[in-house]
């Protein structure tokens, strides 16, 4: 066995972190539910959130309404643009990982998600392209890389580790909600220029809050290069930056073609695995079975958001067409309902999920992870029976019930707190030290080929043609969500037959 795997393999997870270092030692030893350096992840999250969503809100719509895109265009340029910005945080979490470690990796990426607001800002017409560009990059180095350093806050064998990250994700749908609406608003009705600049200044005050914090954070998140010499370090951070800015017109290229992006997709994953494989042999057999385990999780997540981001698709049309406009007697537009309920829920009911996983962990009852993303799907199959059960609520013209469509939002929700904050916090348990940032990386990627599949679902459901009447596109849009519903039952249900596979695999961690 080489030196490395010796040293990584006599420790598990979070404990590498550890080593001699009483600084990490008094923020895992923290007292109360949270550790207080959580907030600031937090809010530093929520204001970048608040970048994104606002961003991706204004996409659509400014493609269509000011660069005079057709609208299915837009929609595959946007599919593009959501796929590359997931997919970067695979090469922001290897090269945090590898040489700048997560402090400088989310430092950076700020600065490009600031650079890359204001050059649309500059000239939101023009330099539309270049700036999601540099979004995208930035994107990739902030967001995996941030999610790490709250898994970093606790011990490996902390039970309140989902709970911090019920609580940080409830961050993430504050800044979601607030961006998705405040910008579009701005966007749409005052003009594009503020509502891009209003994205770089949350981006600025992300990025001050997390350097302010950064004395705080003990050791870590510090760069893994700290032996190597200084010079010869920064000459590793700086072709980093430089290789960052260079791969700009890539980027570019890829985003304006989108017939690039299937090919992009269909490499970036097989790579992605074959460079895994390749580093885990430098792992013990535990270490190995651990990233196995946590290769499962992230291959499960690729269906559960495949389904999911219908919210995006074809839920967005459902919405426009064959809602009422009624909320319990209250006018309410359907598509607001779309794009704000789930966010609302998340940000509601994630803390307190996180505090039934405490108290259930208190008297032992605490599900494991893999009963947690079984159940996750079983709420996505009872949402999308809801959304196909809604149909029996329609009157003669094809339009039924918002409240209804709302109650499966609701039920969805539960879905994504059972898989999404507890996939997070399972990445940072599985991973050993050198290979969280990937692992992250990783989980995101699968977000990318989630929206991916999650496009080619929706255009499969668009059996009607846009002309058709109202009842044939609820039956179509019905019929599709019934098949997602029993898909989502399989999926849960295969998953617990692994389960015993898979905690196996998993050793200790729960
Ligand atoms: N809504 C969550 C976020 O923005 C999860 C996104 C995802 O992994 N698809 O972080």
């Amino acid at each position: 066995m080489s030196q490395r795997q010796t040293a990584v393999g006599n420790n598990e997870g979070n404990e590498i972190f550890a080593g001699n270092d009483d600084g990490l030692a008094k923020i895992q030893n923290f007292e109360g539910k949270y550790p207080k350096q959580l907030w600031a992840l937090f809010f530093s999250e929520m204001w970048e959130r608040f970048c994104f969503y606002g961003m991706r809100g204004m996409l659509t719509i400014f493609m269509v309404e000011k660069l005079l895109l057709s609208e299915k265009d837009a929609n595959l340029r946007y599919g593009a643009i959501q796929a590359f910005v997931y997919a970067f945080t695979f090469i922001g979490g290897l090269f945090a990982d590898k040489v700048l470690g997560f402090r400088k990796s989310l430092v950076w990426g700020a600065l490009l998600m600031i650079a890359g607001s204001f050059t649309v800002a500059a000239a939101p017409e023009n330099l539309f392209y270049i700036g999601t560009c540099l979004t995208i990059v930035g994107t990739g180095f902030f967001k995996p890389n941030i999610s790490t350093m709250v898994g970093a806050l606790y011990r490996s064998d902390d039970a309140r580790r989902d709970a911090g990250f019920g609580l940080f994700y409830s961050g993430i749908n504050i800044g979601a909600f607030l961006g998705g609406i405040l910008m579009v608003m701005v966007g749409k009705y005052y003009s594009w220029s503020i509502a891009f600049s209003l994205a770089g200044i949350v981006m600025i005050i992300s990025m001050i809050t997390f350097i302010l914090t950064k004395k705080n954070l003990g050791p870590i998140g510090l760069s893994p290069l700290e032996k190597v010499p200084e010079g010869k370090r920064k000459t590793y951070e700086i072709a980093v930056y430089i290789g960052s800015l260079l791969v700009l017109p890539i980027v570019w290229l890829l985003v304006t073609n989108t017939a690039y992006t299937d090919m992009f997709m269909y490499i970036i994953g097989p790579v992605t695995l074959i460079y895994l494989f390749m580093e885990m042999r430098k792992y013990s057999s535990v270490e190995r079975n651990k990233l196995l385990a946590a290769l499962v999780f992230i291959i499960f997540s690729i269906l559960f958001w495949a389904f999911f981001e219908q919210s995006g698709g074809s839920l967005s049309l459902f919405a426009l067409y064959n809602l009422h406009h009624s909320f319990f007697g209250i006018n309410l537009d359907p598509n607001v309902v779309n794009n704000s309920a789930n966010s609302v829920f998340v940000i509601i009911f994630s803390p307190i999920a996180g505090l039934i996983w405490v108290a259930l962990a208190k008297k032992k009852l605490e599900p494991n992870t893999v009963v947690k993303f079984g159940l996750g799907f079983v709420f996505l199959a009872l949402a999308f029976w809801v959304f196909f059960y809604s149909r029996n609520f329609a009157d003669a013209n094809g339009l039924t019930s918002l409240e209804i469509f709302t109650l499966a939002y609701f039920v969805i929700t539960f879905g994504e707190l059972c898989l999404s904050p507890i996939g997070l916090s399972i990445m940072t348990k599985l991973a050993p030290k050198p290979m969280q940032g990937l692992m992250m990386g990783m989980w995101f990627l699968a977000s990318a080929y989630g929206q991916y599949v999650a496009g080619l679902l929706g255009a499969g459901m668009a059996t009607a043609d846009e002309n058709a009447p109202l009842t044939d596109k609820l039956i179509a849009y019905t019929d599709g969500y019934k098949q997602l519903a029993i898909y989502a039952l399989v999926a849960g249900l295969v998953l617990l037959i692994i389960s015993p596979l898979v905690r196996k695999l998993m050793h200790e961690v729960k």
